[in-house]
């Protein structure tokens, strides 16, 4: 494989509160190849959002490495002015990133100037060329944006971020404040302009039925932690860490094929009080089920039983097939069933 156009190794971000030190971000290894998509999923408040910020340089990590391609880690966590062009993000509403005094034309010609890709004089054919690219008339140049619809806004959004000339977009839920119709056009966009311009993408999103159109890989976040990562036809087809099944469970496209059997239980992760051991013990359908017949195992909340392990041990992040990563002490006994049950999954959308 080429080397990666993205590398971060033991990433860490936390936020000190008052009601206790918030760990968004607790440990990431990542890598983005050059013209790929990785996915990001997990539940509000898992880390995902932090964790493109750290990727932009927004924001730098308390501990942890990242390199681009050429561009050395403290460059990185200083945010380098050279560093911010090669990473640009589309976030999800991109009306609150427009400012409604200034024309779209305005807001797509301030990074070009910012970095001095273009004169005065030249900046406004650029404009145009970046929103033809996006499919808007280059005519609305000078309209504002209260003046467009949702779909509409998040093409100009994707034009600011184009006009740097990127090698990897952080799309912050890009696609979750629009209309399913629309949603499916952006989707289609943003697959066509990689394809044209090579660009990486970190798909991040709540979502896994969009992710599964969009990405190659998928990554699955829980309370701070990456907890699986594989192709996105092994992860859908088989997914091998019990969070990611109930996610999946979750995705409102019934199957007959896929067991419902895991379900999300219990509290929503705090991720101020993150458990011990497999922080996703106190939720684990699959514990409670091994816990009967372990060796060891401990009550929890006086009605559940897990294994000892997942209560004092935290797995880590290993292979369990070739390219298919779990964070669970047990993912061996979800593989066969899941690949003898494993539905048809179709790969990217084509363009
Ligand atoms: Fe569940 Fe234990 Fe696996 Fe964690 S390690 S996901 S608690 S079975």
């Amino acid at each position: 494989m080429n080397q990666p156009l993205l590398t971060a190794n033991g990433l860490i971000k936390h936020f000190p509160t008052r009601g206790g030190v918030v760990r968004a971000v607790d440990g990431v290894d990542l890598e983005i190849q050059q013209g790929e998509t990785l996915g990001l999923v997990g539940e509000s408040g898992c880390g995902k959002s932090t964790l493109g910020r750290l990727i932009l340089g927004l924001i730098a990590p308390d501990a942890g490495q990242m390199a681009l391609q050429g561009d050395n880690p403290a460059s990185v966590s200083n945010g380098a002015a050279h560093f911010r062009r090669r990473v640009q993000i589309v976030f999800q509403d991109p009306y609150r990133s427009l400012n409604p005094r200034r024309s779209i034309g305005d807001a797509i010609a301030e990074p070009l100037l910012i970095h001095h890709l273009e004169t005065k004089k030249m900046v406004r054919s650029r404009v145009a060329q970046l929103l033809q690219e996006v499919g808007l008339d280059p005519s609305v140049i000078d309209r504002y944006p209260h003046q467009f619809s949702g779909g509409q806004r998040q093409r100009v959004g994707i034009a600011r971020a184009l006009a740097v000339q990127p090698e990897l977009l952080v799309l912050d839920e890009p696609v979750s404040a629009l209309d399913v119709s629309v949603q499916a056009q952006i989707v289609h966009l943003l697959a066509q302009l990689q394809q044209q311009r090579s660009l990486s993408y970190l798909f991040i999103s709540h979502n896994l039925g969009v992710v599964r159109h969009m990405a190659d890989r998928v990554a699955v976040m829980y309370l701070g932690k990456i907890v699986e990562l594989a192709s996105v036809r092994e992860l859908y087809a088989a997914p091998c860490h019990p969070y990611t099944r109930a996610l999946l469970d979750a995705v409102p496209e019934p199957d007959p094929a896929q067991p419902l059997e895991a379900q999300l239980r219990g509290d929503a992760p705090d991720p101020i009080a993150v458990p011990s051991g497999c922080r996703f013990h106190p939720r684990c359908q699959l514990a409670r089920r091994v816990a009967q017949e372990a060796e060891e195992s401990i009550e929890i909340g006086n009605v559940q039983r897990v294994p000892l392990v997942c209560h004092n041990q935290e797995p880590a992040l290993r292979e369990v097939v070739p390219g298919h990563f779990s964070a669970c002490h047990f993912a061996e006994q979800l593989m066969p069933l899941q690949h003898a049950a494993a539905p048809t999954i179709e790969g990217k959308v084509a363009v």
